[in-house]
């Protein structure tokens, strides 16, 4: 039994997980679950699931969580210092990383530095610092599997060059010519007219996949593909350049990637996260799985097209930022606070991205990589700067 502890069990990406968990009975044991804030789920996964630890970041929930559970498993501290114990506990062989945004950060570097296997839903830390991340992986003997549907779709791809074991450490790279990186185009990209007064429920409504409001609103903006053209930048170490972004808005096509003779390949199925987070779960293996098959006569037909850079300039902004590790970082941090003042009504759909572009505007990168102190610190000065530009 492959023993697994899940960081982010109540989001869409863990619930999923964990349904997976459920299909494929004797094939995993469920060490750890771990939460932002969701008392009344985390409890009822626990008593189903039966974890040895439990954590919910937030304190007042950690401690109605306790009280729900009455001595049931092994409480972590609240906040950061729970996700990090469960993140490095020696008796996980794989840890399911599905947090939201930059608090993922430490807790992957904690299971990457105990030389975990992460199968890695959260992107903000790859884009923060993916290329650091990937050498302390590689120092560690660590490994990165991607859940994250295009990112797994590279992944799956690569299987199929000359040398698969290459696909995790990078080292297929030289053998890509480039990698078609596919986009639904959001809950806009049919919309007609100004973005200027677009509501939060309609940014809200993803046409093709079900996910989390950060990451929805960030597909809105078209961030969501520009974070991930960094994310496997990094993951498999390619340049800005071989990164083409397409929009696929049937979301079957869910990457593809072009080898230096020319074949392209690409990994289809109907959009289904169950299948993506199983491969992650039973890598190198494929299982069965619930997912619907493919009909390729009944979908009739796939579209592909460039994407508006002018309508959508978070992905202007995010391939400004891809020229640089330390840029990266400032972007992420102003997107998360953006996205967030957005979603609480504070500022209307196109500030996003202004508030990204001046928080950007007023930071000089140095030359060299920042190492893992300096990106938090770079992190929270963003925050900070982004924060000013979302009060006025
Ligand atoms: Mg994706």
């Amino acid at each position: 039994m492959k023993r697994i502890a899940i960081i982010g069990s109540t989001g869409s990406i863990g619930v999923n997980a964990l349904d997976v968990v459920r299909q494929m009975p004797g094939e995993f044991e469920v060490v750890a679950l771990a939460a932002h804030s969701n008392v009344e789920l985390l409890a009822r996964q626990a008593r189903t699931f039966k974890p040895k630890a439990v954590s919910l970041f937030e304190p007042s929930a950690a401690a109605r969580l306790k009280e729900s559970l009455n001595g049931f498993c092994t409480h972590e501290t609240p906040g950061t210092e729970g996700l990090v114990g469960i993140a490095s506990r020696p008796d996980v062989d794989l840890i399911l990383m599905s947090l939201v945004g930059g608090v993922g950060f430490t807790p992957l570097l904690a299971a990457l530095r105990s030389g975990k296997t992460v199968a890695l839903a959260n992107k903000e830390p790859m884009v923060m610092a993916g290329a650091q991340l990937m050498a302390e992986a590689k120092r560690c003997g660590a490994s990165i599997v991607p859940v994250d549907s295009e990112p797994s779709a590279i992944f799956q791809c690569l299987q199929g060059g000359s040398d698969s074991t290459a696909a995790l450490s990078g080292g297929l790279s030289r053998q890509i010519r480039k990698v078609f990186l596919t986009a639904s185009g959001g809950a806009f990209y049919k919309h007609k007219g100004s973005l200027a007064k677009v509501t939060v429920a309609q940014a809200l409504k993803h046409p093709t996949w079900k996910m989390g409001q950060k990451i929805t609103i960030d597909c809105a903006t078209l961030m969501n593909k520009g974070f991930e053209a960094i994310e496997i930048m990094n993951l498999f170490g390619l340049t800005r350049d071989q990164v083409e972004i397409v929009i696929h808005p049937q979301s079957i096509v869910h990457s593809a990637v072009e080898f230096t003779d020319g074949t392209v390949l690409a990994q289809m199925s109907l959009p289904d996260m169950r299948l993506p987070i199983q491969y992650a779960m039973t890598y190198p293996r494929r299982a069965r799985s619930v997912v619907e098959p493919l009909d390729l006569v009944k979908l009739g037909e796939l579209t592909f097209k460039k994407p508006d850079f002018r309508r959508f300039p978070c992905l202007a902004l995010a391939r400004e930022a891809a020229k640089s590790p330390a840029m990266s970082a400032v972007l992420n941090a102003a997107d998360e606070i953006a996205v967030t003042a957005f979603v609480e009504g504070r500022i209307p759909f196109t500030s996003i991205a202004k508030v990204i572009e001046k928080t950007m505007a007023l930071y000089r990168p140095a030359e060299r990589l920042p190492d893992f102190d300096e990106v938090v610190e770079i992190d929270r000065w963003a925050r900070t700067k982004a924060r000013e530009f979302c009060g006025r």
